[in-house]
């Protein structure tokens, strides 16, 4: 049994103890990355790590995560590896400068040992719109693994690395977590620094952890939160996030009403219930609760989000990152054919829409109104947890769906993030938990959703 199944807190002990040499632990995790190539969860592995396993065997770097080697999604900007957000437009892109995520868990010796794939620029739920080739679902390869963060989830579940880095801008974190059968962690909107971050939606971005249990997810978020800086964006962290409370009782939790109709499967809807029956027999209150903007949320997401992906993508023009089209002979020709040619058909869709969305005549129509119901479901989120501390439900309609099946319409891949988009928009944290198997066998998320909190 590979050591990266442990939990990390055991590993950390294991390490400094001299039971384990880092430099084992890291050749373990590049043997199971080599070995995982089917998987198409790896784009690139580090040449840094093994020296800097040696560095913690030596004593030479210390720190909560010595020796731990961990993955991060590919658009997290990194100096051992390129930067690509698996699009073409940056396949030759290496960064300047490192992400402050990335650094603060360097500085407590954490080792990154690859990069993952994912969507490319983290648009999508199933890794499909990767330029480098979908992602295969762990647990059936004929299915997805979830996205955009599906190379992270699936390296989690394929004990590649002891944790994984995502995004999670509608769901990226969650969605993938759940169809992998790992414990995926949006936090609060602004606890981590993005700086460093491909930005895909800068009002809803957020980075955290992918990992095999709560308390390891706890420990890597209390690592990397905290002010930054170098992102206006950042909160005040609180306490300690690695104290975790084992008493539900007393403990109010709503379930969302609209979360539990028409539309999510059988096994999902019976998985959820049976949660909610353990939630109550641990002694916490549990009733339903009616959010109805929540299903404004899809709608109004995909008027937003496009609409800042179409400012945020306005930097790649072919002069500034990576890709330039060779054959250009003018300016206006680096823009059109770079852009043509390094764009996927997502990345050109989202431009496009975000483009006529924002756009004189129809940016009241669409803009301004989706701006209107964001409003109208932070208040009711706010109203809700007045009187609840948690709202569960799942975290998606359904499970892992297969390769192929959704990818030629848009419309249906959007419908998969119809659980999770809303919490992007009004900020809160969120986690996905395992909770249990469909009868195919494939993993099914079970999702919290805290208010906004530092
Ligand atoms: N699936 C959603 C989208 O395509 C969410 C993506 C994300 O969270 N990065 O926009």
């Amino acid at each position: 049994m590979s050591d990266l199944t442990r939990p990390i807190s055991e590993l950390t002990a294991s390490i400094s103890e001299g039971r384990l040499k880092a430099v084992e632990l890291v050749q373990q995790s590049l043997g199971a990355i080599k070995a995982s190539g089917e998987f198409n969860a790896v784009l690139e592995v580090s040449p840094a790590a093994l020296d800097r396993a040696k560095q913690v065997d030596a004593g030479k770097l210390t720190g909560r995560l010595a020796g731990i080697p961990f993955i991060a999604k590919d658009n997290f900007l990194t100096f051992e590896t390129h930067t690509t957000a698996s699009s073409n437009i940056l396949k030759p892109f290496h960064a300047p400068y490192q992400s402050t995520a990335i650094d603060k868990l360097e500085a407590e010796g954490a080792i990154l040992v690859a990069k993952a794939n994912l969507d490319a620029f983290a648009h999508g739920s199933s890794t499909e719109n990767s330029d480098f080739g979908p992602t295969r679902n762990p647990w059936d390869k004929d299915r997805v693994p979830g996205g955009s963060s599906g190379g992270s989830a699936a390296a989690v579940a394929l004990g590649l690395a002891s944790f994984a880095l995502g995004t999670d801008t509608g769901g990226s974190i969650r969605l993938p977590a759940s169809f992998c059968g790992v414990v995926g962690l949006k936090p609060t909107y602004g606890l981590v620094s993005r700086n460093g971050v491909i930005a895909m939606a800068s009002s809803t971005d957020v980075i955290g952890p992918l990992t095999r249990t709560v308390e390891d997810a706890a420990l890597v978020l209390d690592i990397m939160a905290g002010r930054d800086p170098l992102d206006a964006t950042t909160i005040e962290r609180g306490d300690n996030y690695s104290h975790l409370a084992g008493d539900l009782s007393g403990l109010k939790i709503g379930i969302i009403k609209e979360y539990m109709g028409e539309g999510i499967g059988e096994d999902v809807k019976a998985n959820t219930l049976s949660i909610i029956d353990r939630l109550k027999s641990s002694g916490a209150h549990v009733e339903e609760v009616s959010l109805p903007s929540v299903e404004l949320a899809l709608a109004c997401y995909y008027i937003i989000v496009p609409a800042e992906i179409s400012s945020n993508l306005a930097r790649y023009d072919g002069i500034k990152y990576g890709f330039s089209a060779p054959e250009a002979k003018t300016l206006a020709e680096t823009y059109a054919l770079t852009r043509d040619q390094g764009f996927g058909d997502e990345a050109k869709r989202r431009i496009m829409i975000g483009t006529y969305v924002l756009s004189s005549g129809y940016y009241d129509a669409y803009y301004k109104k989706a701006q209107q119901v964001r409003t109208l479901l932070i208040q009711e989120f706010e109203k809700a947890f007045q009187k609840y501390d948690l709202l569960v439900g799942p975290t998606s309609p359904t499970t892992a769906f297969k390769l192929g099946s959704k990818s030629h319409d848009p419309i249906s891949m959007y419908l998969t993030d119809v659980m999770t988009v809303a919490t992007n928009l009004v900020g809160n944290c969120a986690i996905s938990i395992p909770s249990g198997k469909d009868s195919a066998g494939l993993p099914i998320g079970f999702q919290l959703i805290g208010p906004q909190k530092g």
